[in-house]
């Protein structure tokens, strides 16, 4: 059985980088991080809990990369560029065979973001991950809720609603044939932050977010603090390429509301379109326009011929009854 030093040592442990902004890294009481001079820190936490955020038994090296996907992504959401992070992990037991998979699924996506780990806690317990993120982002280029403004456009990355077709598929609230589910299971279990847009978006977008419970809800959190409303075009938004092939009915609901998507949801003055247009090419990744800031509350859905839309669509929520 591995102690808990061996763990961290043969797991978690690398050599520091030369020219690094973590001046100290694993092995004392504190990292310590000397962040470039001028820019803003941009924190956050994200937890993953068994039977919670991921089936119990879950693929480890999946799960090393979705814990620190969804903490990428919420570093794309502000703009921000990826720094270091820390890990806190308990685990039912010290095994080799998990340990192994999910340090190599962590570390590589950590790699490719040039995202230090700098520190953590390990102890026993049920299998819960948290991972602490520090991110870098010039003053007054971030992309905060509370910056939107009537007569911005809306425009979302990527493709929205495999992931909740694949948990569909999972829980069997679907006859979904097994190509499809295979075909649509990575967007659940391995997202792709779209850290690279979030950056080139800088000065061009005004508010942001990452789409982790839903369109509806998640735009909803930027309405809120903007204390604006909006108009969307639900018929123009992207569907995943599995999620196409169903039907109207499902294709709203799961791209309006599905979850899981860590695509971004921004929005941008009217006269920027070609400059977002611009920072989706540099960052190789699509962006669509689908709707409109408006001044008077509220969302408001239309359908393809522009006809007001009434959904009942509610976003993820934790505490909400079942
Ligand atoms: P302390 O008891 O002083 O908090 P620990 O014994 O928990 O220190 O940790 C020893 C060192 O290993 C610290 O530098 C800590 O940041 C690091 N560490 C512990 N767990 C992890 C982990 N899961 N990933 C990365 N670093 C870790
Ligand atoms: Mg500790």
């Amino acid at each position: 059985m591995l102690s808990e030093f061996d763990l961290i040592a043969r797991y978690f442990t690398r050599p520091s980088r030369r020219f690094s902004p973590v001046t100290l890294g694993i092995g004392d009481d504190c990292a310590l991080l000397s962040p470039p001079h001028g820019s803003q820190l941009a924190i956050s936490s994200d937890m993953l809990v068994e039977g919670r955020h991921f089936f119990p038994g879950a693929d480890p090296f999946q799960l090393g990369h979705k814990c620190l996907a969804v903490n990428l992504s919420d570093l794309a959401a502000m703009g921000a560029a990826p720094v270091a992070f820390t890990l806190a992990l308990a685990l039912p037991e010290a095994n080799a065979e998990w340990l192994e998979p999910f340090s190599k699924g962590l570390l590589a996506l950590a790699d490719r973001h040039d995202c230090e780990l700098m520190g953590g806690d390990t102890t026993k317990g049920p299998l819960n991950i948290c991972i602490t993120i520090f991110g870098q982002v010039p003053p007054d280029q971030s992309l905060r809720r509370d910056a939107a403004r009537p007569g911005d456009d809306i425009w979302i990355s990527g493709t929205l609603g495999d992931a909740r077709l694949a948990l569909a598929g999972y829980r069997n609230e679907l006859p979904l044939d097994k190509d499809m589910l295979n075909a649509a299971a990575p967007r659940m279990h391995a997202p792709t932050p779209r850290v690279g847009l979030g950056v080139a978006l800088r000065g061009i977008a005004r508010a942001a977010i990452d789409i982790s419970d839903g369109l509806v809800g998640d735009l909803g959190h930027i309405l809120h603090r903007s204390g604006v409303g909006a108009s969307l075009d639900a018929d123009l938004l992207p569907a995943g390429a599995m999620l196409s092939a169903q039907s109207a009915e499902l294709r709203r609901r799961f791209t309006l509301a599905g979850g899981d998507d860590y695509e971004l949801c921004f929005t941008a003055p009217a006269n920027r379109r070609d400059d977002v247009l611009a920072a989706g090419s540099l960052s190789s990744t699509p962006v669509t326009r689908v709707g409109s800031i408006e001044a008077a509350p509220g969302l408001r859905l239309r359908d393809a011929d522009g006809k007001p839309l009434d959904l009942q669509l509610t976003s993820f929520d934790h505490f909400a009854s079942p």
